[in-house]
């Protein structure tokens, strides 16, 4: 065997071992919360990894791929066209790449404000393609109503409005929640009331059953409190490091 091939090996290797150790973890925090733990869907965020590691993922059956920066997913996507994956947009998203993600993501969890909903429904429209989109909800408290807090989303109170703006573009659905816990809390309150926002969402929206939280470090909380997707990176494919992600 080549040395490129020993490496691929044993590159496939660790990342099932980490697929094996995340699914335990996975399966223990659903049983202690009485849920299923067919309920809850892993996302692969591979961002700053390889497509050769999204196509080790497709073959151990993850085929939920999440990416934060228009430029690296639109170039994976690419890569894997002849995988039958799920692309997830999980990063802050500017306007003005709406009209790149509408072309390979088939969820964006990261709406946070209506006017990216409107570019969206615009670009998805010209490409002849459907969009699930999520509200990103800001559980910051301390971060003021209006101002954009750390980590993004739109204020809790305003999600429903958020939803209708995503439901009123013909080629969007609205899909349900996101959020990343604040730094400086402990995730479960946050996660507890991302929760709430969630059936709010979801008294309007029936179908918007979604919840996206929990990462590698709070993924059990997130679990605890009602999460149907998880987006994990570090804990199936390594450190990043310091400079990128
Ligand atoms: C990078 C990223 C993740 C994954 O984080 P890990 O801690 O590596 O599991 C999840 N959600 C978002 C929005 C991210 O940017």
């Amino acid at each position: 065997m080549s040395m490129a091939a020993k490496r691929n090996e044993a590159r496939a290797e660790h990342i099932e071992a980490n697929l094996r150790a995340l699914r335990e973890r996975v399966d223990t925090a659903c049983e202690k919360a009485g849920r299923s733990g067919g309920d809850v869907t892993i996302i692969a965020v591979t961002k700053t990894y390889p497509a050769s590691d999204v196509r080790v993922l497709a073959e151990l059956g993850i085929c939920d791929i999440g990416e934060n920066r228009d430029q690296e997913a639109a170039l994976k996507a690419a890569e894997c066209r002849d995988l039958d994956l799920r692309w997830h947009f999980v990063g802050q998203l500017q306007t003005n790449k709406a009209r790149s993600v509408a072309r390979y993501a088939d969820v964006v969890h990261s709406v946070d404000r209506a006017r990216l909903a409107r570019a969206l429904g615009a670009r998805v429209r010209a490409e002849e393609r459907e969009l699930t989109c999520l509200v990103q909800v800001n559980l910051d408290p301390g971060s003021a109503a209006g101002v954009l807090g750390p980590r993004g989303g739109v204020d809790p109170r305003d999600a429903v409005a958020l939803a209708d703006a995503i439901a009123a573009e013909e080629e969007l659905s609205v899909g349900g929640v996101m959020a990343v816990a604040p730094r400086g809390e402990e995730p479960a309150g946050a996660f507890e009331r991302l929760y709430a926002v969630a059936s709010e969402v979801r008294d309007r929206y029936p179908q918007a059953t979604v919840i996206s939280a929990g990462m590698s470090g709070d993924l059990e909380a997130a679990v605890e409190h009602g999460a149907t997707h998880l987006r994990v990176g570090t804990a199936l494919l390594g450190n990043r490091g310091t400079n990128v992600g």
